[in-house]
């Protein structure tokens, strides 16, 4: 066991030295909270102490000099305190009330965009996209972009029956909460992937890319010191091409994007929930991804016309039917939706298909 005093840099420094004290004080003893605006609310201790919260979007990926000045706003207002949530919104929290109105002055003038809170949209979760990742089947931040142009009165002031979480994630890796977010967006690659045998040889190992496919539709090809692929065993997820990309599964004009619905995180009322498959393909069109926008918003759009009070995307789904889902939406039913695997015992209640 380490001793006491050891220091290393091994992991993340606790997290209670970084909390206002109004935090540490109060730990474990909050009494509610309250939303005061889109972009504001109060937490209130059994004390009576009071934390206010203010919230700004954020790009995810951000530039050092808007670090900079999130760090300076939260030092002449929160005493340096200041945290992202999951979904990079960017959280002011402030001890003194005196400082509430000021901050959101100071940061409506820098040109943040304040809002995200309670039952609208609020920032969206996403993955990396063409700017970082190899395998990325379409971009995540100008998806997310031309998304939130549509929607952005749901952040700033609209609102829905509930909170309404979006999120991208530009492969089927997912390295976003996709899974699990009331509506989103997961881009697909549609092809068995191609093999440049030549620089296989020379740069992958092959028995990790043997290994990495799910589906076992890779084995060794000895005459070619390579490997080949059974087309019809193959699902294009693109484990491979992460391994091993000059097997290169990527293709411009096929691949897309698919729509996933119902999902959430929160135990509320009701358990967390994988989201379901509704929209198996749609064409990837940058930079404005105009067919994709318009099949979320429109999806937006009906539950805030149909949903009750207080019902997130899948419990409303949930108390309608998935049937009248599709009928309300007038979204196709099609065969990709359907759960067909052959062991589907195993993935029952775990995929995003449907059982038929
Ligand atoms: Fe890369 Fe896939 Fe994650 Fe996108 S979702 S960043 S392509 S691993
Ligand atoms: Fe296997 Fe996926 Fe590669 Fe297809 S894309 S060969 S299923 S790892």
């Amino acid at each position: 066991m380490a001793l006491p005093e050891r220091k290393t840099d091994i992991g993340p420094p606790h997290y209670k030295q970084f909390m206002p004290p109004v935090i540490v004080n109060n730990y474990g003893k909050w009494k509610y909270h309250e939303v005061l605006s889109p972009s504001a609310m109060v937490h209130v201790a059994e004390s009576g102490d009071k934390l206010w919260t203010v919230r700004v979007a954020s790009p995810r990926i951000l530039a050092t000099d808007s670090i900079r000045e999130i760090c300076d706003i939260s030092d002449k207002y929160c005493d340096g305190h200041l945290r992202f949530t999951t979904r990079n919104n960017v959280e002011f929290l402030i001890s003194d009330e005196k400082n509430l109105e000021p901050i959101q002055v100071e940061l409506k003038e820098k040109g943040f965009l304040s809002g995200g809170i309670g039952a609208g949209i609020s920032n969206v979760v996403h993955t990396q996209g063409w700017v970082h990742c190899h395998g990325a089947a379409t971009d995540a931040s100008g998806l997310v972009k031309a998304m939130m142009d549509e929607l952005v009165d749901y952040f700033t002031t609209k609102r829905l029956p509930n909170k309404l979480r979006l999120a991208v994630a530009c492969c089927v890796n997912m390295c976003g909460a996709v899974h699990c977010s009331d509506i989103a967006l997961v881009a697909v690659h549609t092809k068995v992937p191609t093999i440049d045998h030549e620089k296989v040889k020379n740069m992958c190992e092959l028995p990790t890319v043997i290994s990495s496919c799910p589906t076992r539709a890779i084995s060794p090809d000895p005459a070619k010191k390579s490997v080949k692929i059974k087309e019809d065993k193959c699902m294009y997820c693109g484990n491979c091409f992460t391994v091993c990309p000059p097997i290169n599964i990527k293709d411009p004009d096929r691949d897309g994007i698919a729509i996933v619905v119902g999902g959430k995180v929160s135990s509320l009322r009701t358990n967390p929930k994988f989201s379901k498959l509704v929209i198996p393909y749609i064409s990837n069109e940058p930079p404005r991804w105009p067919k994709v926008v318009a099949a979320v918003k429109h999806i937006v759009e009906i539950y805030a016309e149909n949903a009750r009070k207080h019902e997130r995307v899948g419990e409303w789904i949930e108390r309608i039917g998935w049937e009248d889902f599709f009928k309300l939406t007038g979204i196709e039913f099609s065969h990709q939706c359907i759960d067909d695997f052959t062991f589907m015992r195993d993935t029952l209640r775990t995929s995003p298909t449907f059982k038929w």
